[in-house]
């Protein structure tokens, strides 16, 4: 994907630079209500900004966007800063999508929605994506220290999202030799940099490996197709609003699980670089010793939710390994549902 990428400690502080050679003087710098205060800190770097939103919401609902819209309109901004997670990322693409205007993106989460040219939006409960060049980042600036403050929970969540790029990136129908390079590359560094980040979050090193990680996540989800893993993630998060990152921690062993019969090589080879026996078993314990939620009913999914969930999830065909069967896809959900190792 042609994005131009900054990555480092400090490297925020080249935002300015950045923003002068591409020609931008106004931009509109965005965030969650939860990091203002870092934006604010960001914006105090340049020498002008037109303005600051700060009410990003995961799954891009559109009504913050159209509210989002009319504040970059009316301030009349030339360009688009997003700081922050991927809910943050989401709401500049979905406005670049409408407005035409460039984006500069710093990620603080591992989630990897800058090196992507995809858009996942919600509206009436139904979460839908779309796969468009005009959304995919111009500039990403990784700054590691950004993501020092990550609380510990988040990263390791966050990181298991990162995992679930990379793992159905090697089964992906297109995925190539290059792609599959970058996913284990990943794998290896997130499998070792997430303990150390639980036991010292200030660890400049493993934050380094992990951000490094889920560059290479991103990249790999905006080049290859994904499977059932992101189908019931998506699912999850559109009709039953539940966390992300969490959703894709909790399902994660699950969905291994289910495709492992389908793809011998490609579990042996993701079983070795976490550094476990079995591909399944091994993000199961990962998920444990990380202390991430296990169980989708802790998230808020209800029970009746299971059966809904695998009847969207069976609405339309993608690719998958291994065939996909609703008794089985609710079975998996069911698993995944009370927090059992998977089956
Ligand atoms: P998020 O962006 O909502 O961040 C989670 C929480 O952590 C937020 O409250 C955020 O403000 C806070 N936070 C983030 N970084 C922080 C930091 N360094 N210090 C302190 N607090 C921090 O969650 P996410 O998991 O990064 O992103 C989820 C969203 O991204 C979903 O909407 C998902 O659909 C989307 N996504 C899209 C793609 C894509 O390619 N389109 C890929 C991955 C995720």
């Amino acid at each position: 994907m042609p994005s131009r990428v900054i990555f480092g400690a400090s490297t925020r502080h080249q935002l300015a630079a950045e923003l002068e050679r591409l020609g931008l003087k106004r931009p509109l710098l965005l965030s969650t209500p939860q990091q203002v205060g870092m934006v604010a800190n960001l914006g105090a770097t340049l020498p002008q900004v037109a303005g600051y939103y700060g009410r990003a919401t995961m799954h891009t609902p559109t009504h913050i966007t159209e509210d989002a819209l009319a504040q970059l309109q009316s301030l009349n901004a030339d360009s688009l800063v997003a700081l922050g997670g991927g809910s943050t990322t989401g709401l500049g693409k979905a406005l670049a999508l409408r407005s035409g205007l460039p984006q500069i993106v710093l990620p603080t989460t591992y989630a990897g929605s800058e090196m992507t040219p995809i858009l996942g939006e919600t509206q009436d409960g139904r979460k839908t994506t779309i796969r468009d060049l005009r959304v995919l980042p111009g500039t990403v600036i990784y700054d590691v220290e950004l993501t020092l403050g990550l609380p510990v929970l988040i990263s390791a969540s966050s990181g298991m999202n990162a995992l679930a790029h990379a793992a159905e990136a090697l089964y992906a129908p297109d995925a190539n030799p290059v792609t599959s390079l970058m996913a284990l590359d990943a794998v290896r560094a997130l499998a070792r940099s997430l303990p150390r980040i639980v036991q010292n979050p200030s660890d400049l090193s493993a934050r380094s490996d992990a951000l490094y990680g889920a560059w290479l996540c991103g990249t790999v989800l905006g080049a290859v197709g994904m499977s059932l893993h992101h189908k019931l993630a998506h699912v999850l998060g559109g009709s039953f609003d539940l966390p992300h990152a969490e959703s894709h921690a909790a399902l994660l062993p699950h969905t291994v699980a289910y495709n492992a019969a389908g793809v011998p090589e490609v579990m042996r080879q993701l079983a070795g670089a976490l550094g476990t026996d079995t591909a399944a078993a091994g993000r199961y314990a990962l998920n444990g010793r990380l202390g991430n939620t296990l169980a989708l009913r802790d998230l808020g999914m209800p029970e009746s939710g299971i059966e809904e969930a695998a009847d969207i999830a069976m609405e339309k065909p993608y690719p998958n390994p291994v065939p996909l069967e609703r008794g089985r896809i609710r079975d998996l959900l069911a698993c995944a549902w009370v927090g059992a190792s998977p089956q």
